[in-house]
């Protein structure tokens, strides 16, 4: 273990962020750093616990205790070797992940946990720094052709895990370049999309090949891909939005959050927006409704595109400010969080309902909103209206996009209209045609799509050779 006394001497400490007021003026990340020291103090703070409920936390059950020591001993290298050994993209996940591994650390139980996600953060940007991170390519090939479609953290893990294993990886993206919504959704500021490229480099040297541009079932036949391929994993996402049918959704201003996001993205990027109708925030009273990431980061995007004001209605009441530990460790806890984006400058309500968008021309301008009791029950008399030049539908996914892709392929579909698949085989209804990430498991998070494409990868490396030496 790192410093045997090192959680009795050192308090938590984590990176912080640069001044709300410098970074609304522009998209690039603004979290600092912690130095050497201060992290290798850090490390010093994990008790090497018998049983690291950490492990079980996180979703791609990375070595925690382990790095940590080999972090507080400054072997750096080797850190980066075993973090890679569990996780394909730490520096994906080191940015974005929510950190679940911290909810279930030991010393979360009666003090603070310890900084696992800065440290993750720490090694993998210490390792590309100092060119660690180098192709894995296979020593062998096998002569099988699998095809992945969607570039996103699932397809990605995917490709990766299936090349190193000696197969030829094909992926198949529907948007110009990979990255699925690490690239289109997850905005700059959360993190730059330089991280991305500089991995999809590493594995075009370990032999993945890209095709943008592609959008299967509509561009290419997908059943050309049952006979051009010995294997097909399905890893498109769960794009489907959940809607708010109620009068007035049609009008000019009224958008999913998955119009707006990507078009400041590709902004940023100096790509196209692939649209006749740009939205932007500037000089708009913005409500954003749903209180999820993604209403995080349309929060975050409008307030840097310069919006007037920027509320966010959730229709669930407010959750405690803090968690019972001793009922709720190693569990991740409901209690209030505040995201970035939250902290620079958005208004919150919780428990309202939105009743009806009413405009102007054409133009959403105002909208009818009612205040919810504890049983989600419309209080009497408690209506009142909000000014809105743009709303924002940021209420989650309700399932992948059936049509096209899917429905030409004609996979199974579970009671959710996810693609029907389970977490040991990943195999659909269809003959050599997996399924795994948002897809098969609905929207979820970057670090649970990146375990089941590493999983998916090991259960088509199986169905093809017949065993596997991939981890699960
Ligand atoms: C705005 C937003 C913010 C988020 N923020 C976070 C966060 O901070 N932390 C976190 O952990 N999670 C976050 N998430 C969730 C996370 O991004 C997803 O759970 C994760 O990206 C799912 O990975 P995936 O590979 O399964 O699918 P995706 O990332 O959705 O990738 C699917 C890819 O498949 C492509 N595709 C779909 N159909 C086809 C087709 N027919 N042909 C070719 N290509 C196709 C799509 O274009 C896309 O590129 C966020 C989600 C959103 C929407
Ligand atoms: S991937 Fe997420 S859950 Fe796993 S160690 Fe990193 S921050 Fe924690």
């Amino acid at each position: 273990m790192g410093k045997v006394t090192g959680f009795l001497e050192i308090d938590r400490r984590d990176r912080r962020y640069a001044p709300a007021s410098d970074r609304i003026r522009h998209y690039r990340e603004f979290v600092i750093p912690l130095s050497e020291e201060a992290t290798k103090d850090q490390a010093a703070r994990c008790m090497n616990c018998g049983i690291p409920y950490c492990h079980t936390g996180c979703p791609v059950n990375n070595q925690i205790p382990d790095w940590n020591d080999l972090v507080y001993r400054s072997d750096w290298e080797e850190a980066s070797r075993n973090l890679h050994s569990t996780n394909n993209f730490p520096e994906f996940t080191g940015r974005v992940c929510p950190a679940p591994c911290e909810a279930s650390c030991t010393l979360n139980l009666n003090d603070n946990p310890v900084t696992i996600k800065t440290i993750e953060c720490a090694i993998v940007d210490r390792a590309f720094a100092n060119g660690w991170v180098a192709p894995e390519i296979a020593s062998v090939k096998t002569g099988k052709k699998v095809a992945v479609v969607g570039s996103g953290p699932a397809g990605l893990a995917a490709a990766q895990q299936l090349a190193r294993a000696g197969h030829e990886a094909h992926v198949f993206e529907k948007n110009a370049k990979p990255g699925g919504l690490l690239r289109y959704g997850i905005p700059d500021f959360k993190m730059e999309k330089h991280l991305i490229d500089r991995r999809i480099d590493q594995m075009r040297a370990e032999g993945v090949s890209f095709y943008g541009s592609v959008n299967v079932g509509v561009d290419l036949d997908a059943k050309t891909l049952l006979d051009d391929f010995d294997a097909v994993v399905l890893c498109g996402g769960a794009e489907r939005p959940r809607d708010l049918p109620i009068e007035g959704r049609t009008l000019a201003g009224v958008h999913f959050a998955m119009e707006f996001l990507p078009q400041q993205n590709r902004r940023v990027g100096k790509e196209p927006i692939h649209s006749n109708e740009p939205i932007l925030a500037g000089a708009k009273h913005v409500v954003v409704i749903g209180g999820g990431d993604t209403g995080s980061d349309c929060i975050g995007t409008s307030i840097r595109q310069g919006a007037l004001s920027v509320t966010q209605l959730e229709i669930m009441p407010q959750p405690p400010e803090k968690e019972n530990k001793l009922l709720t460790w190693p569990n991740w806890p409901l209690k209030l969080r505040t995201s970035s984006s939250q902290e620079e400058g958005a208004k919150r309500d919780f428990s309202v309902l939105t009743k009806a968008f009413r405009g102007k021309d054409g133009a959403v301008k105002k909208i009818l909103c009612v205040r919810l009791d504890d049983k989600l029950k419309e209080i009497p008399g408690s209506d009142f209206e909000l000014k809105a030049d743009l709303v924002l539908l940021a209420m989650g996914f309700v399932s992948p996009v059936q049509e096209g892709l899917l429905q030409s392929l004609g996979v199974a579909f579970d009671a959710r209209g996810n693609v029907a698949a389970d977490q040991v085989n990943y195999a659909t209804s269809v003959p050599k045609v997996f399924a795994c990430g948002d897809m098969r498991r609905g929207q979820s998070l970057v670090v649970w799509a990146i375990r089941e494409g590493r999983q998916a990868a090991r259960a088509v490396d199986a169905f093809l050779m017949g065993s596997s030496l991939l981890p699960r």
